[in-house]
C-alpha cells in the first residue's frame, strides 16, 4: 500500500470498555464513486490511485496505522432512553491531526457488523450515502459545522430494505464521533470512573479551557445553540435529533432524514419515520435545550455536591432558549441586511416570515432575492410582500452594506430535496453524473451560477418529496 494515512489514534487509547475492537467486512465488489482530495489534502493524506482508494475506502482494506473500532454509546431516540447502543454499522479507523492542526475521526459507515448491529445488517445503501456526502459537503460550504465526507464507495453487494438496494460505504470525517450518547452510556451504568474519563478526553479535544462540568455544559450548549439558530437560518431540518446524534463538538451529525424547507412552513417534518413532529423545523429549537438536559443529567455524577448542581444546571439549562433566541436574532437580521439587531427587529423579521408562509414563499429564493429587487415576485400576492418592505427598506436606508450583506448569508443554492432524490435515482441507475454535478454547484453556494439555475428552482407539483426515509 502505498496510500498515506498519518493515523495519529487516541481513542482507542482509551480503556477497552469504550468500544470494541473489529475490522470491517470485505465487500464483494468495490468501486470508487468518490474521493474528497480537498478534505484529504487538509487532513495530510497523500495521494494514491483509484485503486487503493476503493480497497481502503471500502474497508477491503485496513490502512497501514489504523486502529479500528466500534464505539459504544447510549441514547434517546424520539424521547425514549435506549440503554445501549453503539455503532451498529460504523467503523472508527483512527485520526489524523491535519495542516490546520484539527484532530479529525476517519469513520467508514456501512462497513458491516459490529457487537453493536442488534438487528441491522450493518450495511447502508446508495441512497443515505449519497445524500449524506452531498449535505454534509453542502453545509459545509454554506459556513455550517459538520461532519464531512471523505469518500463514497459502491459495494458490489445488493442489501434488503424496503426493497432490494445497492450497498454503499460512507467515509465519515469529524472533529470526534463524542455524542452526548457517549455521556449517556456511562452515567446510566453509574460508572464514574468511565465517566470522568470521557470527560477529560472530551475537554483535552474540544474545551481545553473547561476545567469543570458546569464549564463543559455551557460551551456544548453555546455552540449547540449557534448550530441550531444557523440550521433554522437555512431552512435545515435534521429529522433525527436523537442524543445519540448530538454532538459535543458542537457539528451536525447522522444526515439521515434530513431536508432543506422549499416554501417556508415553520411545521414542516420531513422525516417518514418522526410520525408526531417531535423533529420539524421549528421544533429543532425545544428539542435541542431537552438534549443538553440530558447531557446535563449524565453530568451531574461528576460534580461534588448533587443538589447544588442540581440547580446550577437546572439554570443553565432554563438560559439556552434566550441563547438560541439571540442567535437566531443575528442570524436573520443578517439575512435582511441588517448588521446590528435591535429588539424590535425579530417583529420585523417574524412579519417576513408570516407573510412567506401565507403566500407560499419559497425560504431560501426569498431571502436571496431580498438583494436585487425580486423577491416580491416569489409571492402569490406581491403586495403582501410590499407593504412588509416599506418598513425593511427604512430600517436599512442608511446601511451602505446591507445589500452585500445578504447576498454573503442567503445562499442561491442548497441541496433541495427533490434533486437530491432525483441524483439517487440517477445513481441507482448507473449514472453518477447528477450527483458530481451537485457537488460542484453546492460547493460555491453564495455565488451565481447561471448554468445551474434549475437547481435553483423549488419542485414541480410532481417533483414534491413528501417524506424522506430513515438513512438505515
Ligand atoms: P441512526 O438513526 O442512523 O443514528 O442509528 C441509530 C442506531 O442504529 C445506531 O446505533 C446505528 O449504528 C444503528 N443502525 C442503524 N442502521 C443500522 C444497520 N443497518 N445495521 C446495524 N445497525 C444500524
Ligand atoms: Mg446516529
Amino acid at each position: 500500500m502505498t496510500l498515506n494515512i498519518p493515523f495519529d489514534n487516541s481513542y482507542a487509547a482509551l480503556p477497552a470498555g469504550f468500544y470494541s475492537r473489529l475490522d470491517p467486512t470485505a465487500v464483494a465488489a468495490p468501486d470508487l464513486i468518490s474521493f474528497n482530495r480537498d478534505l484529504a489534502a487538509l487532513m495530510l493524506i497523500t495521494e494514491t490511485s483509484d485503486a487503493e482508494l476503493t480497497m481502503l475506502f471500502s474497508g477491503n482494506a485496513v490502512p497501514e496505522g489504523a486502529a479500528p473500532l466500534a464505539q459504544l454509546y447510549a441514547g434517546h431516540q424520539f424521547g425514549q432512553f435506549n440503554p445501549q447502543l453503539g455503532d451498529g454499522r460504523a467503523i472508527l479507523l483512527g485520526e489524523t491531526v491535519g495542516r490546520d492542526g484539527v484532530r479529525r475521526d476517519i469513520q467508514l459507515k456501512g462497513s458491516g457488523p459490529t457487537p453493536y448491529s442488534r438487528n441491522g445488517d450493518g450495511r447502508a445503501w446508495l441512497g443515505p450515502v449519497l445524500r449524506e456526502y452531498v449535505v454534509s459537503e453542502a453545509m459545509h460550504a454554506l459556513g455550517v459545522p459538520t461532519t464531512r465526507a471523505l469518500a463514497a464507495v459502491r459495494t458490489g453487494e445488493m442489501i434488503q430494505r424496503e426493497a432490494m438496494r445497492p450497498g454503499a460505504v460512507l467515509t465519515r470525517v469529524a472533529s470526534s464521533h463524542i455524542r452526548v450518547g457517549t455521556f449517556q452510556i456511562f452515567a446510566a451504568r453509574r460508572d464514574v470512573i468511565a465517566l470522568r474519563q470521557l470527560f477529560d478526553y472530551t475537554v483535552a479535544r474540544h474545551y481545553p479551557d473547561c476545567t469543570t462540568p458546569d464549564a463543559l455544559l455551557q460551551a456544548v450548549i453555546d455552540r449547540q445553540a449557534a448550530l441550531v439558530a444557523q440550521w433554522m437560518s437555512l431552512g435545515f431540518i435534521h429529522g433525527v435529533m436523537n442524543t445519540d446524534n448530538c454532538t459535543l463538538s458542537g457539528e451536525t451529525i447522522d444526515y439521515g432524514p434530513c431536508a432543506f424547507l422549499d416554501f417556508y412552513d415553520p411545521e414542516t417534518v420531513f422525516s417518514s419515520i418522526d410520525r408526531h413532529g417531535r423533529y420539524g423545523y421549528a421544533s429543532q429549537a425545544d428539542i435541542i435545550v431537552w438534549n443538553m438536559a440530558q447531557l446535563a443529567t449524565a453530568l451531574l455524577p461528576l460534580m461534588p455536591d448533587a443538589d447544588a448542581a442540581v440547580a446550577q444546571f437546572t439554570d443553565q439549562v432554563h438560559a439556552m432558549p434566550e441563547l438560541i433566541r439571540q442567535e437566531w436574532l443575528a442570524r436573520f437580521a443578517a439575512k435582511i441586511g441588517i448588521g446590528t439587531p435591535k429588539p424590535e427587529d425579530a417583529a420585523l423579521i417574524g412579519d417576513l416570515l408570516t407573510r412567506m408562509h401565507g403566500n407560499q414563499a419559497d425560504f431560501t429564493n426569498t431571502f436571496r432575492a431580498l438583494s436585487d429587487g425580486t423577491a416580491r415576485d416569489q409571492f402569490t400576492d406581491p403586495t403582501a410582500f410590499d407593504s412588509w418592505a416599506e418598513g425593511w427598506q427604512a430600517r436599512i436606508a442608511s446601511d451602505p452594506d446591507a445589500i452585500q450583506r445578504i447576498r454573503q448569508t442567503n445562499p442561491a443554492f442548497i441541496p433541495r430535496n427533490h434533486r437530491i432524490e432525483q441524483m439517487i435515482a440517477a445513481a441507482v441507475a448507473g449514472d453518477d453524473a447528477p450527483f458530481h454535478r451537485l457537488n460542484a454547484v453546492l460547493s460555491r453556494p453564495f455565488d451565481d451560477q447561471p448554468d445551474a439555475e434549475d437547481l435553483r428552482r423549488p419542485p414541480a407539483p410532481s417533483e414534491v418529496v413528501a417524506a424522506t426515509f430513515c438513512g438505515t
